[in-house]
């Protein structure tokens, strides 16, 4: 089976039934979490600029909103499936839990490809996609956010929209908006910042300094950047990174001895984080082929890009000095490659505790917006960095004393935070 065929929410409800299993959930539970409690399909027409009418396909999934108002990003993508918004809502679910905030579990998408639209086509998509469910999302009720694919300015037009539709200032219905404009400053970094801070922490229960740690990256989008930023801070080396180049659509991995120079890869790459491997070669970087980035003599892989990329035909590959993988993107290993890396004893950070310092921020967004009173940059980065350690702790030490996988022991958490919010609201 090719990686990319793997149904993300086959894995997430995988994973779920797995910890159900553990924690003995009764059935109606089971049942009412291992699906979304709701989902919306809509279709949103464009007049292009070339004068015609194009349809976009948009959805948005709820999956659990029994601890608060439903939280998660908007991804425009070409290959975006409602199984996959499913699967994602749902680790949103487990991700607020595990992070102790007072938020559910929500996912938007569309499927659309802005590398191939203007601003304007794009605007229309985004004003389209709130028109279309301006009933159904809001600060009480679900609120969105960034993801693959969409930035802070698609944000500001989604809220004018709801704005407009509702006639009232509601900067609490979205997240991740320009700064000035009731996005909170730290924002951008925090997701890549917390990567590292919890990557920091495993490495310390380790007895790794980062100053002699190695990593290598899959991605350079906003996540990856701001993680090899935080990791260079520490002292940490970054040998390697692959990204896509959507020129002749494929993907690259950039090499060099001693660490990547973050300014080159910012000053080569466009706004998508794509980057044209001729200009990195003419830097004297080593191009190698996209998979390379999992194949190298590193202390530490930091999948950074897309979901199912760590998979059966390439899990052999990683090097044996490899001693921690943190899963910065969402879904980037296949139950089958997870399988294989649980067997071997490898360490394995999950995705909903490491990238969650972007679902943290966006919740100091949140409340800066409801309030209407805006916090200092150290602050929000601060209280972040406190909520991500706090959290690996908490894991790192159940899974040290029940000697379990890290995956199944932040499920365990998680999941049981959210049964118990069902079951004393009475839902089962
Ligand atoms: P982004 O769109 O900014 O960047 C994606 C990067 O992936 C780009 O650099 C692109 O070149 C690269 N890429 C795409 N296909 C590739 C391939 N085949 N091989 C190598 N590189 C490839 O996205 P982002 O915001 O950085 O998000 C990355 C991941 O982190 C996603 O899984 C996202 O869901 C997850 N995530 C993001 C946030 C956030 O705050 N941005 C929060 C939590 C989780």
């Amino acid at each position: 089976m090719s990686p990319l065929s793997v149904n993300l929410f086959d894995t997430a409800q995988g994973e779920f039934d797995h910890v159900a299993e553990m924690l003995h959930l009764e059935p109606g539970m089971r049942q009412l979490l291992r699906e979304p409690l709701r989902e919306y399909h809509f279709l949103i027409p464009v007049h292009m600029d070339d004068g015609s009418v194009q349809v976009f396909k948009g959805f948005r999934v709820q999956h659990n909103d029994a601890r608060g108002p439903a939280k998660g990003g908007i991804r425009f993508h070409p290959h975006e499936s409602i199984d996959m918004l499913r699967a994602l809502a749902m680790w949103m679910t487990w991700k607020c839990a595990l992070m102790d905030l007072p938020l559910g579990g929500g996912k938007g998408g569309v499927i659309c490809d802005p590398h191939n639209l203007s601003q304007r086509e794009v605007e229309q998509i985004c004003r389209g996609w709130v028109r279309q469910l301006a009933r159904n999302v809001g600060p009480a009720q679900d609120v969105p956010a960034p993801d693959v694919m969409t930035n802070s300015q698609y944000m500001l037009w989604m809220l004018d929209e709801y704005e407009a539709i509702h006639g009232v200032r509601a900067p609490g219905f979205i997240t991740g908006k320009p700064v000035g404009m009731g996005g909170s400053l730290g924002r951008v970094e925090a997701t890549g910042f917390g990567v590292i801070h919890v990557l920091n922490e495993a490495l310390k229960g380790l007895g790794v300094s980062p100053k002699k740690a190695a990593a290598s990256v899959q991605g350079f989008g906003n996540v990856a950047r701001h993680a090899i930023q935080k990791f260079n801070e520490l002292g940490g080396a970054v040998t390697c990174v692959s990204c896509w180049n959507n020129q002749d659509k494929t993907s690259y991995a950039f090499r060099k001895n001693g660490g990547i120079v973050l300014e080159d890869m910012l000053d080569v790459a466009n706004g998508f984080g794509d980057v044209d491997p001729e200009k990195m070669r003419a830097l004297g970087y080593d191009v190698l082929p996209g998979d390379e980035w999992i194949a190298q003599e590193v202390d530490v892989l930091i999948p950074a890009a897309l979901e199912n990329q760590i998979h059966e035909g390439n899990v052999g590959n990683i090097h044996s000095r490899v001693k921690i993988i943190i899963e910065a993107a969402n879904g980037p290993t296949t139950p089958e490659a997870d399988a294989v890396l649980r067997a071997n004893g490898m360490m394995v950070i999950p995705d909903f505790l490491a990238n969650a310092g972007g679902v943290t921020c966006s919740y100091f967004e949140q409340v800066q917006s409801n309030t209407n009173f805006y916090w200092k940059k150290s602050k929000v980065l601060e209280l972040v960095e406190a909520r991500m350690i706090a959290a690996y702790k908490e894991v790192a030490q159940l899974a040290r004393e029940q000697n379990l996988y890290m995956r199944d022991t932040a499920y365990m958490i998680a999941i049981r935070r959210v049964a118990n919010a069902v079951k004393s609201r009475g839902w089962v």
